[in-house]
């Protein structure tokens, strides 16, 4: 394993020099430098600074509107076929597979998780960016049957919304801002980019690579800086149509206030209080690592991951041994060392907060099975942590912690109403996962829970599939064909003839 990570030093050498480098905001198809003085990115895995990003004011914000909005509005762009769009978008995809690994190496020096994840993350991008491309030639509308008299033809288009302003957070940084970036482009929007200022260096990246894919200048502006400075100029913004957002339910929350005056159209992808459900009959095999790694992976920094753990009586003690054992086999270290299985928190902030959680679950009467410390010297890292004997009025299992933290409750088997109830006891409803042989169970589980994605035996991310949530976990869905049309507004038109 010790091997695997000498065997990348090289690509991290590179990645390393490449984040070192002075960067600028991207702003109509050129760099430009900043005089205010630099927000320094620090690598969560060891305290060490990696990189400056330009802080950017309303002023570069109010620039890169008006660049995208001037892009928007150039017949370059305006009247570009649909298949243009979508052959920009796969040459984007493939400029970015020909640097997987260096990118990958980015994100794992950026928000600290484990260089193969960072892989899996950046192919995540490259296949959501190829799905996405295919609906720029297949966005259409339908014709209607008009019914008032005289000889008219009726039919509705998906016209692209505009100016799209694309705020993401931290925790994937790289395969999130795909999502949302072909998405707006598949759709015909040009866009303005704020990433997360503690895990901005692979947005930055991937806007050199957006150059060189050939999309048109203006047509994607990123600006870097501060969530209250840059990011709240853009939503403030008059000439953003949309805004795409992605991160805590609390801040979007303040952006859909600050929408409110031009009536702009927002997507919110917020937090989550995923319950994970394993009843009596489950394959236990696949299920352990399953549920482990819905909460324990990235760390728990995870909107989807599974932190509420509802266990069938009769299995509770045989799942928690293995769970356990599970959890404790699994090495937090730096994510450029062979294998490690967790890496760090993304700040020393978001690591007191999580060990703020631990202690309330001790302190409000929950047992800890396992975990519940962090490791001695540099880098933000906290051991999985296992809760049982939680009960759902407990901050652990109520908040959401963005951490390696499970909270572990028992049920019956028999009461599927009862057993749904529990598990949509949250402000949250982005997620849901069940793990059962029996169709009736899992069909009624489907059915009753209230949340934007349930899963069958199984995890992860399928982009054909629209994803969001009910409640405080956001409004509107990313992925699949909802994604791309929430970037565009329905058209009616009739002609008379
Ligand atoms: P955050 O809300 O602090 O920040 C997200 C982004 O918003 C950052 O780019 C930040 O700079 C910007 N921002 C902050 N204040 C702003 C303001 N006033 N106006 C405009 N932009 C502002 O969230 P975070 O801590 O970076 O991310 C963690 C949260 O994101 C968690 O709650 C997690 O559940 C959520 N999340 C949700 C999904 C999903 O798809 N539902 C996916 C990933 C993360």
């Amino acid at each position: 394993m010790a091997e695997a990570g000498e065997a990348w030093s090289p690509v991290f050498e590179r990645a390393r020099a490449r984040i070192a480098q002075p960067h600028g905001h991207f702003i109509g198809g050129r760099w430009q430098a900043q005089d205010a003085p630099p927000i320094a990115v620090i690598n969560p895995a060891d305290e060490q600074c990696i990189g400056e990003i330009a802080a950017g004011t309303a002023r570069e914000i109010d620039a890169a509107v008006t660049a995208a909005r001037a892009a928007f509005e150039r017949p370059e762009w305006r009247d570009m076929p649909a298949a243009r769009r979508e052959s920009l978008l796969l040459n984007l995809a493939a400029l970015i597979e020909a640097e997987q690994d260096e990118i990958a190496a980015i994100e794992t020096l950026d928000n600290g998780m484990p260089f193969p994840n960072a892989r899996g993350a950046v192919g995540a991008a490259i296949s959501v960016i190829r799905y996405n491309a295919g609906w720029a030639r297949r966005l259409g509308g339908e014709t209607v049957p008009v019914s008032v008299p005289g000889n008219w033809h009726g039919y509705t288009t998906r016209d692209p919304l505009g100016v799209a302003a694309l705020i993401v957070p931290w925790n994937a940084p790289f395969a999130i801002t795909c999502a949302k970036l072909s998405a707006a482009l598949a759709a015909g929007c040009t866009v303005v980019l704020k990433p997360a200022e503690l895990a901005p260096m692979s947005g930055l990246r991937l806007a050199e690579l957006v150059e060189a894919a050939g999309f048109p200048a203006g047509s994607v502006n990123v600006v870097t800086g501060l969530g209250a400075e840059a990011g709240a100029a853009l939503v403030a913004h008059p000439g953003v149509d949309k805004i795409s957002f992605t991160g805590s339910t609390e801040t979007g929350q303040g952006i859909l206030r600050a929408s409110v005056a031009d009536l702009k159209r927002v997507s919110l992808e917020l937090g989550g209080k995923s319950a994970s459900i394993v009843f009596a009959d489950a394959d236990l095999e696949k299920a352990v690592p399953a549920v482990a790694m819905g909460i324990f992976g990235n760390s728990g920094q995870v909107c989807a991951a599974g932190s509420r753990l509802f266990v069938a009586d009769a299995i509770f003690d045989r799942l928690m041994a293995a769970l356990a054992e599970f959890a404790d086999r699994l090495t937090v270290g730096p994510g450029w060392q062979g294998g490690v299985a967790l890496g760090p928190l993304i700040s020393q902030r978001q690591r007191e907060r999580v060990l703020g959680y631990i202690d309330a679950g001790l302190r409000e009467g929950a047992s800890l099975l396992t975990g519940g410390s962090a490791p001695e010297g540099a880098g933000y890292f906290v051991r999985p942590t296992i809760f049982v004997d939680a009960r759902a009025d407990m901050r652990i299992v109520c908040e959401e912690i963005f951490g390696p933290v499970l909270s572990v409750m028992r049920f019956s088997d028999g009461d599927f109403d009862a057993l749904a109830c529990r598990a949509n006891d949250s402000i949250y409803g982005l997620s849901a996962y069940v793990w059962t042989r029996d169709l009736t169970a899992a069909h009624a589980m489907a059915k009753r829970l209230r949340a934007g994605s349930v899963k069958v035996n199984g995890a992860g991310m399928e982009f054909a599939l629209p994803f969001g949530g009910f409640r405080q976990s956001g409004l509107g869905r990313e992925n699949g064909r909802a994604g791309v049309e929430a970037f565009t507004e329905t058209k009616a038109v009739m002609i008379g003839y």
